[in-house]
């Protein structure tokens, strides 16, 4: 169970919107763009943290958007009823302007009802979920083949198969994710995993699922968006460990029926919404977090609890009338899930004005609290961040790190020189639930997200307010620095990014 917010914490907020709800008339009374009273910008802070841990839409918005619409791959029509969605949610909001960016993703997948059973040499289900960006069974129909263990999947296991491996519909196991680490090593072994499986010239590919329990989830074996040709599915843990103990010991048989639909080139929409700054419009602080999700569970915690966050702190700042120095553009990504598309496609589509973007904050965890951000390799964060929550001090968000991290929306922006900001929140409940079947509402913790979304507003109302940009727009040699001393280079060679970085398709020129 994740933590929630201790007793004190909660005691410093309650007089702290005491306060706030007590200088609020003074300070709604005032013209709009008017010079403000020294104080009023921290008052402002007090109200939107107390309106945020009121009692806002903000999970009447996560049941509509996972109950009401449900799981919503990018290029899903419950994608583009998501879209449509947020739209008609921040235009009720009454912010400035909401348009939707259209951008183009290379390749569609579409999951289908898949199936598995093991045939010889006893006959039983299997439980499996086809991987996203992977080819459906040859011409749509189940195959039946031999199954053939191959271990951890490395280029060693399948050098001891030799030629049991082609043509066989191959498994391969997988240690049970205990944390976030276990999380990315998943992602890192599949280029290698894919390359070796395909010289041995495999059938088909199973991986065992690293949930217990039987839990199957959506595991991408690509982040570029374009479709694998080796059709590959996730195999619940359980019935994984029993073929393979099976097949140590006899041959064994199996029919699989992965019936995903692929296609070509389509478009995509992101949801952007906006409010003018008062003095420095042209300078944006943005606020993302992704509207998509995969389509097993309903993406509640992945990404929908954050979507839904990005709308109430816009709904909030509209309600208390607040309207901050800097423009502050509210982002709701699709295409997170293939790999940041859509955050890419922003970035590109924003190049002439991306160097006026102040500062980029997503949250991408769920409702786990939020115990810090991630400074993403930019030191300078640090003060101007712990300024922006000094409001907020009893929520004791104070646990900031140096590290970055490659895997959500902020990417593109860290390596087009943008100051960026990621939400460090606890792991739980995102991580056991993560892409799977279980990732539904009833696993939010409301009250946590609620804390989360006061910090959220105090932090963009900071950042949107304070004299000065928090820190400085990064060349292509700074950002080139950041990489290496962060170690996200290696990560960007693991997850298959760096060769566009190097051409310059991703990221700062100059
Ligand atoms: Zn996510």
């Amino acid at each position: 169970m994740p933590k929630t917010v201790s007793r004190k914490a909660l005691f410093t907020v309650a007089l702290l919107c005491a306060w706030a709800a007590f200088w609020f008339p003074t300070y709604a009374a005032q013209p709009r763009a008017a010079a403000r009273a020294p104080g009023a910008e921290t008052r402002a802070a007090g109200l939107l943290a107390g309106r945020e841990l009121g009692t806002t839409p903000l999970l009447d918005d996560l049941r509509e958007l996972c109950d009401g619409i449900g799981g919503r791959p990018t290029g899903s029509q419950a994608c583009e009823r998501a879209v449509d969605w947020a739209v008609g949610r921040f235009r009720a909001a009454g912010v400035n302007s909401v348009w939707t960016e259209p951008y183009t993703i290379p390749g569609s997948w579409a999951g289908g009802h898949d199936q598995a059973e093991c045939l010889a040499p006893v006959e039983f289900p299997v439980r499996v979920a086809a991987a996203p960006s992977t080819a459906p069974t040859p011409g749509g129909h189940a195959l039946e083949a031999p199954l053939v263990n191959a271990g951890d999947g490395s280029r060693e296991a399948f050098a001891r198969l030799g030629d049991r491996a082609r043509g066989s519909i191959v498994l391969v196991l997988s240690p049970e994710m205990k944390t976030e680490a276990d999380l990315f090593a998943e992602y890192t072994r599949d280029a290698p995993l894919l390359a070796a499986a395909q010289r041995a010239g495999v059938a088909a590919l199973l991986v065992q699922s690293t949930q217990p329990h039987l839990l199957l989830y959506r595991h991408p074996m690509g982040l570029g968006g374009e479709i694998l040709p080796l059709p590959t599915a996730i195999v619940a843990r359980e019935h994984a460990a029993r073929l393979a103990r099976l097949a140590d010991h006899d041959e064994v048989r199996l029919r699989l029926d992965l019936p995903s639909r692929v296609g070509g080139p389509f478009e995509a929409r992101n949801v952007v919404a906006e409010i003018r700054g008062r003095e420095k419009p042209e300078e944006i602080v943005l606020i993302g977090a992704h509207l998509d999700s995969w389509d097993l569970g309903t993406g509640a915690e992945d990404d929908g609890v954050n979507a839904a966050l990005v709308i109430d702190v816009a709904r909030s700042f509209q309600a208390l009338g607040l309207v901050p120095r800097r423009t502050v553009r509210f982002v709701l990504f699709t295409g997170e899930e293939q790999g940041m598309l859509g955050s890419a496609a922003y970035v590109l589509r924003h190049a002439a004005e991306i160097s006026h973007h102040v500062v980029m904050i997503a949250f991408d965890t769920g409702s786990g609290r939020i115990t810090g951000f991630y400074l993403n390799g930019r030191e300078g964060l640090r003060r101007p961040v712990d300024q922006a929550l000094a409001a907020v001090a009893g929520l004791e968000a104070t646990d900031d790190t140096l590290e970055a991290i490659d895997g959500t929306d902020n990417f593109d922006f860290l390596i087009s020189g943008v100051p960026n900001l990621v939400g460090r929140q606890e792991w739980a409940p995102y991580l056991p639930n993560y892409h799977a079947e279980s990732d539904v509402y009833d696993v939010v913790n409301g009250r946590q997200a609620r804390t989360n979304a006061a910090l959220a507003a105090v932090l963009v109302w900071g950042m949107a307010e304070r004299p000065e940009p928090p820190a400085s727009h990064q060349t292509r040699a700074e950002v080139e620095k950041l990489l290496r001393d962060t170690k996200l280079d290696e990560q960007m060679k693991g997850l298959g990014q760096w060769d566009d970085w190097v051409a310059g398709k991703r990221g700062v020129s100059k």
